[in-house]
């Protein structure tokens, strides 16, 4: 057996036996199915329930799982071992949010993948085929930073207060937010109304935050032969307040006219130069939208899209939709980082810094270090580091021993927690 996943092992099933508090059970915690998954065997133990917390707890320390699920849904029979044997009794609402499936200048500077055919590298994301051998199979390293991490915050931010407070009318109380303990972030509803929403319904509130399929004239957006068009008032709640929001946004922050698709130079540049006039007039109670000569509904549709792009929140739709989905626990640990998987409040995500408010481990360990980038745990900052040997902090070593990049040595010991 692979030594360093033995180590991870008995490291994750300590903490567990040391700080069983961090745990968050889900509401009617009996109902719900959990799944597990290990450092030192392949597979997943599915379809299993726990009577109460004291029995969840002593298994986690006992086998000190990589990654720990539970189910978003609610069944008679959790444990049944077929989807159709359990009798659903309804699902929390859940987002998620990854910075991974964000396209991102930082991962330009700590991702990276090399084809495996001819070993050739690049930063970044993969090609779709290699440039030098075209072949279509990489090894991909993936790494997250403050940068990334913070995009990501921001969009369960958006989530929780541009969309489920006021416009969904959840209460904050029925609202948790959670680091996922790698790349993202997990809103979880716990709101009555929404546990027996299905598929379809889902899928709906998805297209609602992500703003797919919004037709402007419902929003305020209205198309004029001649005169001046009639556009979305800030007043009016709902979409055609955000797209009012971002339309103003667009004009208070003239440098990001550039970026708007669907306008020519010449006129991104008569936009920009006119930017505050336009600005004074949207502002306006009812708002007037007026822009200069030459620029029409078209140019307007084209800022009220763009505006959708800022004021519409990223997520996963596939893990909404899924009524059976499985989530992680909070409060464990997640298997390619040694992070905590923690559960936060609306007003703690603000400050939150998961290199240093997601580490549980102290001590330092010898490991044999592959290749990893430069980051900062804690208050240290780590150099990027090639075949290297070295005694790290636990939680650096553990970091890098789950995301593949570095091993356990056979001689190497453990200066213990
Ligand atoms: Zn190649
Ligand atoms: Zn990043």
């Amino acid at each position: 057996m692979d030594k360093a996943e033995e180590f991870l092992k008995e490291k994750f099933a300590a903490y567990y036996q040391r700080e069983p508090e961090h745990l968050t059970l889900p509401p009617e915690f009996e109902q719900r199915e959990f799944a597990f998954f290990w450092f030192t065997r392949r597979g997943a133990l599915r379809h299993i329930s726990f009577i109460n917390q004291e029995e969840l707890i002593q298994f986690m320390a006992k086998e000190g799982p990589a990654h720990v699920f539970y189910s978003a849904a609610k069944y008679r029979k959790p444990d049944a071992p077929q989807m159709s044997l359990k009798e659903w009794e309804g699902a929390n609402l859940i987002f998620d949010i990854d910075a991974d499936h964000l396209i991102l200048p930082c991962q330009k500077i700590h991702d990276w993948w090399y084809c495996k055919e001819c070993s050739t590298r690049g930063k970044g994301r993969r090609p779709e085929t290699c440039p030098k051998c075209q072949a279509t199979a990489f090894q991909e390293k993936k790494w997250m930073c403050k940068e990334c991490l913070g995009v990501a915050k921001n969009e369960a931010i958006k989530i929780i207060e541009e969309f489920l407070l006021p416009d969904f009318g959840v209460v904050r109380d029925d609202i948790m937010v959670v680091f996922s303990g790698h790349r993202g972030y997990h809103v979880h509803c716990f709101t009555d109304e929404v546990q027996p929403l299905g598929s379809a319904e889902r899928r709906e509130i998805v297209d609602y935050i992500t703003g797919v399929g919004l037709d402007f004239p419902h929003h305020g957006l209205v198309d004029q032969s001649y005169g001046i068009p009639k556009g979305p008032d800030a007043r009016t709640p709902g979409w055609e307040q955000k797209i009012a929001h971002g339309i103003q946004a667009v004009f208070r922050n003239p440098s990001i006219i550039k970026e708007i698709p669907h306008l020519k130079v010449h006129q991104k540049e008569k936009l920009t130069r006119e930017a505050s006039s336009i600005l004074r007039r949207l502002e306006e109670n009812p708002p007037r939208y007026v822009l200069p000569k030459g620029l029409g509904k078209v140019a307007w549709r084209a800022i009220a899209q763009f505006s959708v792009e800022q004021m519409s929140a990223k997520v996963d739709e596939p893990v909404t939709t899924d009524i059976h989905r499985l989530i992680r626990l909070p409060g464990s640990l997640h298997g390619k980082t040694g992070f905590l998987v923690k559960k936060l409040d609306t007003k703690s995500l603000e400050d939150f810094d998961p290199f240093k408010d997601a580490q549980v481990f102290e001590g330092s360990t010898e490991v044999y270090v592959k290749e990893s980038p430069a980051f900062m745990l804690g208050n240290t900052e780590y150099p990027p580091m090639t075949e290297s040997r070295c005694e790290l902090p636990l939680s650096a070593a553990i970091l890098l021993i789950g995301k593949g990049m570095a091993t356990i040595d056979e001689e190497g010991g453990t200066s213990d927690v």
